[in-house]
């Protein structure tokens, strides 16, 4: 039996606090991402195309912190990371900075697929892409007015990437097909404010991703430098591998952990034997699943 499941970032919504247009826009997001992901699945595809589609679908949509919707850097521009993970025979790619390439992820399934390396950044990274055939834009197409407008109001306090209220707009995506393969993906626009040329958790193989068909698929959102501290995506793997851990009591043990490190955050994950579990440390997480038996299911608030 298939499972797909998607994260569109954790963050501090809580219900009647979230503006309804704003938890329309990101719930209709997810369902759409869903569809795309759900439709090849059924059609017997692989975990590996279903999380590079629904993956795609998020970064095309502003509501998100991934392609088009990232967050600003400090210095006004957007640098997007993005990693994609084949468990079968974990194959992985990754790209970091990118300031032109409009699908962030296909990079990184460029770099896994037509390249010897797994993780390209910067002008090496777009360079790659443009020649792999990937459609580049300018760097003001990946910017809304809304992230022009948090990016200006934090720095006018003062603050830098870390003292931002949580919420973390990164989008994931964790599948299993019906050969019992699965397949992570992650993309995002970082943290707003952060320095130009920092790079997160989630383009790093172990921290924000990492799928493995002898444990899990996992897709993590939150504060990446905890995350990478953790190896949190990995350690979950491991967990499950070297402890006998069932997916959930290892994702929520990895929390836990990072919760003590001063981390917030939350992980999605799956397993070749169809388990699919969430956890976060954040009140809300915009999180989405869908498998073969008709199940569908977005959510938003821990209460959901
Ligand atoms: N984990 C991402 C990063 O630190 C941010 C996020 O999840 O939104 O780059």
């Amino acid at each position: 039996m298939w499972k797909l499941m998607i994260h569109g970032g954790a963050g501090s919504m809580r219900p009647g606090q979230l503006d309804p247009q704003q938890e329309a826009a990101a719930r209709a997001g997810l369902a759409r991402a869903l569809d795309a992901g759900a439709a090849i699945l059924d059609e017997g595809g692989g975990a590996v195309d279903a999380v590079e589609a629904a993956a795609r679908v998020l970064e095309e949509d502003p509501a998100f912190n991934a392609g088009h919707g990232s967050v600003l850097a400090a210095d006004g521009h957007v640098e997007c990371d993005a990693a994609i993970m084949d468990g079968n025979g974990r194959h992985a790619g990754a790209v970091a900075g990118l300031r032109s390439t409009r699908a962030p992820i296909s990079a990184a399934r460029k770099v896994m697929e037509d390249s010897p390396h797994v993780l390209i950044s910067k002008g090496g990274a777009d360079e790659f892409a443009r020649e792999a055939g990937l459609e580049q834009v300018a760097n003001s197409w990946f910017v809304t007015p809304e992230r022009r407008r948090q990016l200006d109001e934090l720095l006018a306090k003062g603050h830098d990437a870390f003292d931002a209220e949580i919420k973390y707009g990164t989008i994931g995506a964790v599948a299993v097909d019906r050969d019992g393969h699965v397949a992570a993906a992650t993309s995002t626009g970082g943290l707003t404010a952060k320095r130009w040329g920092r790079i997160g958790d989630s383009p790093l193989i172990g921290a924000g991703t990492y799928a493995d068909d002898r444990a899990a698929a996992v897709s993590a959102t939150g504060l990446g430098e905890i995350f990478i501290r953790t190896a949190a995506a990995h350690e979950i793997c491991a967990r499950m591998r070297y402890c006998g851990h069932d997916l959930q009591a290892a994702l929520d043990h990895v929390l836990d952990e990072i919760g003590a490190m001063g981390g917030t955050g939350g992980v999605i994950a799956v397993s070749p034997a169809g388990d699919a579990a969430w956890s976060f440390t954040t009140p809300g997480m915009y999180r989405g699943l869908a498998a073969e038996d008709g199940t569908r299911e977005v959510a938003v608030f821990g209460s959901d």
